[in-house]
């Protein structure tokens, strides 16, 4: 068997779309779970878009993503000789042919024909006339006028076109560029591609693209056409509904790991399993369980899934990704092991790295500000013996293990006969400023005992200035 050839092949447009990265994963899924190759080629025939900064976004998306690509980039805009080269061949085999009718006159049949409630199609006036190349003339494809043209549809099943339905469509403009159509084709096979995944928006271009590898006598890549991805409304997902870029999600804290795992089940299932490993998705990717119907894209869930792959990530690979969070935030990490620690007492009660460093913020601090209503509620003159006997006893441990933490509380409750929960909400305002945090022992355990005992000697001061 051929290997399998999948490309993605993005125009851009400023920045790469969560649509577009969708269509990316497909491919480069298929790819990966066959043992094939992947391919990336940049659209850039539009130039007033395809800035360098914008395709720079698409590689900086996909390579977060981590979507890396076998062969390119190529960029169609350094390809014109090879399609002029295929629109010659065309117009030599008689399947194509140079039309000098005027725009004006095209608008005219297109007016005619709407008139009478027939598509507008051109009318053919060129097509035997065997004109040579000439300033202002198109190259127009000499399409089929009857019978039918089927696309065989990996995911649609098959669509038949009546070529009466479709015209003499422009290969090549007047002034020597190739129109999408062609250029497509050109580079899918030329590029040996032979399974073509994209968006269900290129159904309607797809027959004319058959048409074109009939007429160059080249075998037929395989067609799946995916359901758009759809907003909460079910129209198009577009920045009405909200964030569309992949980069938008990634400042979110969204990983990596969780857009592609929330992607892919946007379209594709395997049993009703939701939760999916980057090596799940290869293992398990089929375009063939590519369903119908379009995904509606939902950032509630893509978070719920977030959550789930921010607890089932190690710690110590989640430290890199949350570097970036922190330094936001002013705060720096400059140990692994304690970053490690800190992760590993927030990665079951954050839902994105935004979350995450926030509840991290205590942890890095040299000096805690008390929260106004923790502290008013918590730092009362009532606490002050409970906290200056924990302190006593923590300043003897020797490990700040939990078993040793819990006996060093259960003896000041039994010296204050005050509650663990009276004693344990101030040591959590003490140590982390506020009253919301991890277990007080897990903190406790990985501030470790000198960010412990300052903290709680400073609450202790503080207790004793305000009573006077
Ligand atoms: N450049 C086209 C787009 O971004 C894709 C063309 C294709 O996949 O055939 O929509």
């Amino acid at each position: 068997m051929t290997s399998i050839r999948t490309r993605f092949a993005p125009s851009p447009s400023g920045y790469l779309h969560v649509g577009g990265a969708r269509t990316a994963l497909f491919n480069w899924l298929y790819a990966r779970h066959s043992g094939g190759s992947f391919i990336l080629r940049i659209e850039d025939t539009d130039k007033a878009r395809s800035t360098e900064e914008s395709i720079r976004a698409i590689f900086e998306a996909l390579d977060w993503l981590g979507i890396d690509w076998d062969e390119g980039p190529f960029y169609q805009s350094r390809r014109m000789e090879i399609y002029r080269e295929h629109i010659e061949r065309l117009v030599r085999s008689g399947h194509a042919y140079y039309c000098t009718c005027s725009p004006e006159k095209i608008q005219q049949m297109r007016e005619r024909a709407m008139a009478t409630g027939a598509k507008p199609r051109y009318d053919g006036t060129c097509r035997e006339k065997g004109l040579g190349p000439q300033p202002g003339a198109v190259v127009r494809f000499k399409a089929p006028y009857t019978g039918t043209t089927v696309l065989e549809d990996v995911v649609k099943g098959n669509i038949v076109f009546q070529n009466s339905e479709l015209d003499d469509f422009v290969i090549c403009r007047s002034d020597g560029t190739p129109t999408y159509n062609l250029a497509v084709v050109v580079d899918d096979l030329t590029m040996e591609i032979n399974t073509v995944i994209r968006g269900d928006d290129h159904v309607m271009n797809t027959p004319k693209q058959i048409q074109l590898y009939k007429a160059l006598q080249a075998p037929l890549p395989v067609f799946a056409h995916v359901p758009m991805v759809l907003g909460n409304d079910r129209s198009r997902l577009s920045k009405r509904h909200g964030a569309t870029s992949v980069t938008a999600y990634r400042e979110m804290g969204i990983l990596a790991d969780a857009l592609i795992n929330y992607l892919a089940r946007l379209g594709w299932s395997h049993g009703d399993q939701e939760f999916f490993t980057r090596q799940e998705l290869i293992a398990k990717f089929d375009i063939k369980a590519v369903g119908k119907s379009a995904g509606i894209f939902d950032p509630v869930k893509l978070q719920a899934l977030n959550a789930d792959h921010i607890k089932a990530c190690e710690p110590s690979q989640l430290a890199p990704q949350l570097v970036p969070f922190l330094a936001r935030l002013g705060l720096e990490a400059r140990d692994d092991q304690y970053l490690a620690k800190v992760i590993s007492t927030l990665n079951t009660r954050s839902k994105t790295l935004v979350e995450m460093a926030e509840g991290a913020r205590f942890y890095f601090l040299e000096e805690i500000t008390f929260d106004e209503k923790a502290a008013g509620k918590f730092l009362k003159p009532a606490v002050a013996p409970a906290l200056e006997s924990l302190i006593q006893k923590l300043e003897q441990l020797e490990e700040f293990s939990e078993k040793a933490l819990e006996s060093a509380f259960i003896q000041v409750m039994e010296e204050t006969g005050l509650k663990l929960g009276k004693i344990a909400q101030p040591v959590r305002v003490a140590l982390t400023g506020t009253s919301v945090s991890p277990g007080i022992f897990e903190i406790i355990e990985v501030l470790g005992k000198s960010r412990v005992i300052r903290r709680l000697k400073k609450a202790l001061e503080f207790i004793r200035s305000r009573s006077g």
